[in-house]
């Protein structure tokens, strides 16, 4: 059986800092892998000495996933909607943001990747958007919406080639434990986990999901620096990799090089665990 993946992910750089292991992993693995990203990135911020790719930022953006997706492993599909930003960013009032598009008309675009490409598995964002992104909400509830209607031959049956279900919806969530040591490393190196981000606006010690509630855990230890190369391919996002939360690399690499997902179909119970995304499927 050829294993085909598909993630459905908000913005150019979510392929790479959030499931850049998995996607890695999986593509070395043979698995065929599509990654779709929602948005053009175009309200993110910039890191410093980027100002300049403000005027061009969709252009930037679009390399930068572009050169992401080619170390990873994989095939991208740009779905063209307008970036959103955070929450109360003014950039979420522009009538194009992905986050106020036709929500029929963006599941149709969805369900037309997943009739085409087939895949056993499909991954999205969580419900929270991990951290309450706009975008990474309305990517997540567009990508559900798509999973179910693509097998049912009532919905969208003008978009072909023939309705097509596939076997597990995975969503993309980090567990509170971890987020429990990274707001200690950053107490004890001075930094306030309640004001992360290059906006200094995400709290940190909101973060996260019970581990009891996360089904699968994919370790990507062989696969870490493909995922910080990849991460690295996005300069504009200050992707390059290194401490985080001022925790030394060889820590995070011995320790946290595990990506978590929540199972929503077939629904798992609570602490049933897998390590492989393709456990089950036939
Ligand atoms: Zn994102």
């Amino acid at each position: 059986m050829q294993k085909r993946l598909l993630a459905v992910l908000a913005h150019p750089d979510d392929e790479s800092f959030g499931l850049g292991g998995t996607l890695a992993k999986y593509a070395a693995a043979g698995v065929d892998v599509h990654i779709a990203i929602a948005t053009d990135g175009v309200a993110g911020s910039v890191a410093e000495g980027y100002e300049y790719t403000k005027e061009d930022l969709i252009n930037v953006r679009t390399k930068e996933v572009e050169a992401a997706v080619a170390v990873l492993g994989g095939t991208l599909h740009m779905l063209g909607y307008r970036d959103s930003g955070y929450i109360n960013d003014p950039a979420n009032n522009h009538p194009e943001a992905f986050i106020n598009s036709d929500e029929h008309e963006a599941v149709g675009r969805v369900v037309a990747l997943i009739r085409s490409i087939q895949p056993q598995v499909v991954l999205t964002h969580d419900e929270t958007g991990g951290y309450y992104h706009p975008d990474h909400i309305h990517c997540w509830k567009i990508t559900t919406a798509a999973y179910y209607a693509a097998g049912d031959m009532q919905q969208y049956p003008q978009i072909g080639p023939a309705p097509y279900q596939p076997q597990r919806l995975y969503n993309s969530a980090f567990p509170n434990t971890s987020v429990k040591i990274f707001t200690l490393f950053m107490r004890l190196t001075g930094k306030d986990p309640t004001k992360i981000g290059r906006n200094k606006d995400i709290d940190l010690t909101r973060l996260g999901i019970p581990r009891k509630k996360l089904n699968a855990r994919i370790d990507y230890r062989e696969f870490w620096d493909v995922k910080r190369a990849a991460s690295a391919e996005h300069p504009s996002q200050g992707g390059r990799g290194g401490p985080r939360f001022g925790m030394p690399e060889w820590l995070q690499r011995r320790f946290m090089a595990k990506e978590f997902y929540i199972c929503t179909d077939p629904p798992m119970q609570d602490g049933k665990y897998v390590k492989d995304l393709f456990d089950g499927v036939k």
